[in-house]
């Protein structure tokens, strides 16, 4: 691999890639609605001179794959994601979104940028790759159901691939670093809902009606003791209430009690058990409070397990990229990422590309109205993608 080649086309497409980013960043589209995105990524794909340029997965316009065919070898595969969220943006940069509550405040503007910047560079470089790059441009990843990768996935976007990797710019890590890991690194997301349902009735006679809210309340403080109390302590798991709905009147005792929230975790048998364990607590509380407890949990996303060769074949690029003093191993996420999807089908790694920098005002989180890169991060992704993607090609070969 040219890794001098790779970062000199880097370097001199900063620009170009800010301007794409910016682009982007002015124009963002909820999940599973990136149509002008996805043909914005398609136009730029047949100026490159890339192949089997496919558009629209689902009922939508929106997602993009495509096809580099360097010699024939092994076909390396590499993802951005294409939707922005439903956040008005608060920074005031000429940039600033164009769409009233819609905002690119997770970084796949610079994802889809980087991206296409490195397609460039290896449609530049396709006479000495020794193998072929898939791209994969894909809708809804914010939303986890459904998930945009699980739809290009059975709509054909893995065939014929050999591994994945991908990317998430990252505003807690500084601008300039690249960390990697092998292993667990994002946690599996699954959504619960239980309904507690009673007897309703008037608030100065409690004795007449089956109350839920007691019920549960009961449930919400049980809940914690799943981790508190079930897990190993060396195991991180998260249980969490994000929604809770019950009532009209002060005075009145509601017939019904409706809890949503979040399971977390990085192995399988835990977030089995967690769900076992949620359906226990709600059924016998329910019993001990005279009501009856309807519960669901929907498995949404697993958890992100980067595999161990193509690991190294990634962190080996961070260190030509970034340097081994700008490449470090990264903790563990309670956050989940639709990337594992991949990874169940084909070995892969997903890394973080530094983008934080506070005096560029770089420095609050994703999702926030606020968030905002430091646009520098683009050219270590760009050259971080491209250097993955060719190396990877010459190894698995
Ligand atoms: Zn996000
Ligand atoms: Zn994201």
């Amino acid at each position: 691999m040219n890794i001098k080649k790779i970062k000199r086309l880097a370097a001199d497409m900063k620009e170009k890639t800010v301007e794409t980013r910016r682009y982007l960043h002015a124009h963002p589209e909820l999940s599973w609605r990136e149509t002008e995105t996805s043909l914005y990524v398609e136009r730029r794909l047949r100026e490159y001179g890339y192949e089997n340029i496919r558009r629209g997965f689902g009922d939508a316009a929106s997602g993009v794959t495509a096809d580099l065919s360097g010699s024939s070898g092994p076909r390396f595969a590499l993802r951005a994601d294409l939707d922005a969220l439903p956040i008005h943006e608060e920074n005031g940069a000429p940039y600033r979104s164009s769409v009233d509550g819609v905002m690119h405040a997770c970084g796949h503007d610079g994802h889809i940028s980087i991206l296409l910047a490195a397609a460039e560079i290896l449609s530049l470089m396709k006479e000495e790759m020794p193998g072929c790059i898939r791209l994969i441009f894909q809708p809804a990843e914010e939303i986890g159901s459904p998930s945009g990768a699980a739809v290009m996935i059975d709509e054909g976007a893995l065939e014929d691939v050999d591994a994945i990797g991908g990317l998430h710019l990252w505003s807690f890590v500084e601008s300039g670093k690249v960390q990697w890991k092998n292993g667990p690194v994002m946690a599996s997301s699954d959504r619960w809902n239980v309904v507690f349902t009673g007897k309703g009735g008037h608030g100065a006679a409690p004795h007449t009606a089956i109350d839920p809210t007691v019920a549960a309340a009961a449930f919400l403080c049980a809940i914690q003791t799943i981790t508190s109390r079930e897990i190993d302590p060396i195991e991180p798991a998260v249980v969490s209430l994000g929604k809770i709905e019950a009532g009209d009147a002060f005075n009145i005792i509601p017939d019904r009690v409706n809890m949503a929230g979040t399971l977390r975790s990085f192995d399988s048998g835990i977030r089995a058990s967690m769900e076992a364990r949620l359906r226990r607590l709600a059924g016998g509380i329910a019993a001990a409070y005279r009501c009856e407890a309807e519960t669901s949990v929907t498995h949404m996303i697993p958890s992100v397990v980067n595999h161990a060769g193509i690991t190294k074949i990634l962190r080996e690029a961070a260190e030509a990229v970034v340097g081994a003093e700008n490449t470090e191993e990264s903790p563990r996420l309670m956050i989940s990422e639709d990337f594992s999807m991949y990874q169940e089908r084909v070995p892969g790694t997903f890394f973080f590309v530094g983008a934080g920098n506070p005096a560029k005002g770089a420095d609050n989180p994703h999702h926030s109205p606020r968030f905002e890169i430091d646009e520098d991060a683009l050219e270590t992704g760009v050259a971080m993608m491209a250097a993955f993607a060719f190396s990877a090609v010459e190894k698995l070969k």
